[in-house]
């Protein structure tokens, strides 16, 4: 990152691009890099050294936007035209959050039907992803001004219970902001990656990162193992956090403040007090302030009982995380806190009890995600290799069955990328088309599932029923993104499309992009089958002739010599156009190979690892 090269046929001076980390926060946002001379990751911060940015916009009545603190002075005065949270409503339709409407000063519109929310702003009306890319285009500009370089390139950050729409839309929001998202992950995760545990040779740890920010709760499970991570278990609440602890205190007062729901300014300016009062507590046994002329005060002893139901939530959670990752409380070695509601101390006891050990609160508990978003840019950077990250899927993924059932392909909490496929068969004599309904959660019945896709696999040539073999494979890349695909196994017009998310396509056009593909289905199978037998080859003698070159040393001659008479087999199987021939080629050039590389890598890793710090 930031590392400078020179162009060897030029002798000019290449910069290389900065990638950065954001966390985009439901409450605040920043951005981090990691430094080239320190190699240590830093919040970027403006002149008065505040790194975190309000995730709040407000627009003006011509629409000219302000992100940020301006815009959070402007919550009481302007509560129609000041947009905060919305990362609650990303990849959101009304109906997923109507029962939440009534907590939003401004207006969220209800257009009654699965598509997305939007905000109203005076005449305009805006998505949640737009909104955020204001945010992230705020980021962007603090970046460029500081590093006074041009910034394209991030990684952000998203809660773990994130589905698949919420990240789609997260990466959206970026592409409108000018960024190119090459990654998004966990936050609980990348906290992890910010504190570098388990980064001494040898070590084997088992975390818990106990996340309580403005508006989510996260629970995860992660053990560390000579430098690789992995998530055991999620598990948590994307209703539940500080925001949560201003409500019910502003509710405390309310009973005798008497302030009208409809009275939004002032209701708002409870919230705002309600905050401050929060926040004192942290570090204080009383606070006194006055709403709307008249006296309000709180006392610690008071706060605490009246949020301990809410801590009592997030440590019942920590005990399922803990349940499924199938460990006990002893089994864990070291507690993470994130969030800038760690700071309450009742929060920091419980989870201390909880656990029964001292927790990690060295790190600013509102910067360590972004912290840990600029090590993974890094590590994309190429500048540490040492580390591979897995992440876990949130919740189960499968396709409606027979009766509306919930089949599940891959259960919750499975490691990603992943790949799962099951195959399904017609119902009827002469069906020609399955629908195909992509659902996400826990609940045995699809209508108690979240809906991600659905799509008509037409084109089935008349069989008997139960004759078909339809093949629906889930695929879950590096992001979390799932794409789904569906293929007809038995007629040989082997078809497969990806289905985005739901969230942006309506059923017309998913189901149009998958007619599409099948319609000119027949013709282009052949075609298609040898353009990719010969692409895989390719990659095959790429991957062989670079491997010779490097490890040479390592490789006998009689290896050599074997590895180049396939390679030769293989180029002349290209050229005669033959996809059976390449694909048998390609197979036994990887056969031949094989048993050195393995030998190869393994003595790599090694000496990678040898004596290095992992972070
Ligand atoms: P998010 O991840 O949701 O964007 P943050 O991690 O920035 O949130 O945490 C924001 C929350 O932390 C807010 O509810 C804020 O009121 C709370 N917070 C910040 N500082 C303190 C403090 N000193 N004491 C208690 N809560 C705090
Ligand atoms: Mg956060």
């Amino acid at each position: 990152m930031g590392k400078v090269a020179i162009n060897i046929a030029t002798g000019s001076l290449l910069q290389e691009e900065t990638i950065v980390g954001i966390d985009l926060g439901t409450t605040n946002s920043l951005i981090a890099i990691v430094k080239t001379d320190t190699h240590q990751p830093i919040a970027l911060r403006d002149i008065d050294g505040l790194a975190l940015v309000p995730s709040i916009v407000h627009f003006d009545e011509h629409a000219n936007t302000t992100v940020g603190n301006p815009a959070k002075e402007l919550l009481v005065a302007e509560p129609e035209r000041t947009i905060y949270s919305v990362k609650r409503l990303m990849g959101k339709s009304y109906k997923d959050v109507s029962k939440d409407a009534g907590f939003f000063s401004y207006n969220v519109i209800d257009d009654d039907t699965d598509a997305l929310v939007k905000i109203q702003v005076g005449q305009k009306f805006y998505s949640p992803i737009e909104l955020s890319s204001y945010i992230l285009k705020e980021l962007k500009h603090r970046a460029e001004h500081i590093l006074k370089t041009s910034v394209t390139k991030a990684v952000i950050t998203v809660p773990a219970y994130f589905n698949d729409a919420q990240r789609q839309a997260t990466r959206d929001a970026g592409r409108l902001a000018g960024l190119d998202v090459l990654r998004i992950i966990n936050e609980p995760t990348a906290a992890s990656l910010a504190y570098g545990l388990g980064a001494m040779k040898g070590e084997e740890k088992t975390i818990a990162v106990y996340d309580l920010g403005g508006g989510t709760f996260d629970i995860s499970i992660l053990t560390i193992s000579n430098g690789i991570f992995e998530v055991l278990s999620t598990n948590g609440d994307t209703y539940l956090g500080g925001d949560d602890i201003d409500r019910m205190l502003a509710q405390h007062w309310n009973k005798e403040l008497n302030i009208a729901d409809t009275d939004k300014s002032m209701m708002q300016q409870l919230r705002v007090t309600a905050e401050e009062a929060k926040k004192h507590l942290s570090a204080n046994d009383l606070f006194e302030g006055v709403i709307d002329g008249k006296k309000v005060s709180i006392t610690k002893q008071q706060f605490n009982e009246l949020i301990q139901p809410l801590v009592d939530r997030t440590i019942i959670a920590c005990g399922n995380a803990l349940k499924d990752a199938g460990l006990k409380i002893a089994q864990i070695d070291e507690v993470v806190m994130v969030g800038g509601s760690t700071r309450v101390p009742l929060v920091k006891e419980s989870v201390k009890r909880f656990f029964g050990r001292e927790v990690h609160d060295e790190l600013n508990p509102d910067e360590v995600v972004a912290l840990g978003a600029a090590v993974q840019a890094d590590i994309l950077a190429g500048n540490n290799t040492e580390m591979l990250l897995l992440d876990v899927t949130p919740l189960s993924l499968g396709i409606e069955t027979m009766g509306g059932l919930m089949d599940v392909l891959i259960p919750r909490n499975s490691k990603i990328p992943n790949k799962a496929g099951r195959q399904y068969t017609t119902q009827k004599d002469g069906q020609g088309g399955m629908r195909i309904s992509v659902f996400q959660g826990e609940r045995d019945l699809v209508q108690d599932n979240r809906k991600l896709a659905e799509f008509n696999l037409t084109g089935i040539p008349g069989m008997p029923a139960g004759m078909a073999k339809v093949e629906v494979t889930f695929l879950i890349d590096a992001d979390g993104i799932l794409k789904v695909s569906a293929t007809e196994l038995r007629s040989g017009v082997a078809q497969s499309i990806d289905v985005k998310p739901q969230y942006g396509l309506t059923d017309e056009e998913v189901e149009k992009m998958l007619l599409d593909s099948l319609t000119n289905a027949k013709d282009d199978i052949k075609t298609r089958a040898l353009v990719e037998a010969t692409t895989e080859a390719q990659q095959m003698i790429n991957t062989t002739e670079k491997f010779l070159t490097k490890y040479r040393k390592a490789i006998t001659e009689e290896e050599l010599i074997l590895t180049n008479t396939h390679l030769q087999k293989l180029h002349d199987a290209i050229s005669a156009k033959d996809k059976d021939k390449i694909q048998h080629a390609t197979e036994s050039l990887n056969d031949v190979s094989r048993p050195y590389a393995e030998r190869v890598m393994e003595g790599a890793l090694k000496d990678a690892m040898k004596g290095k710090k992992v972070i």
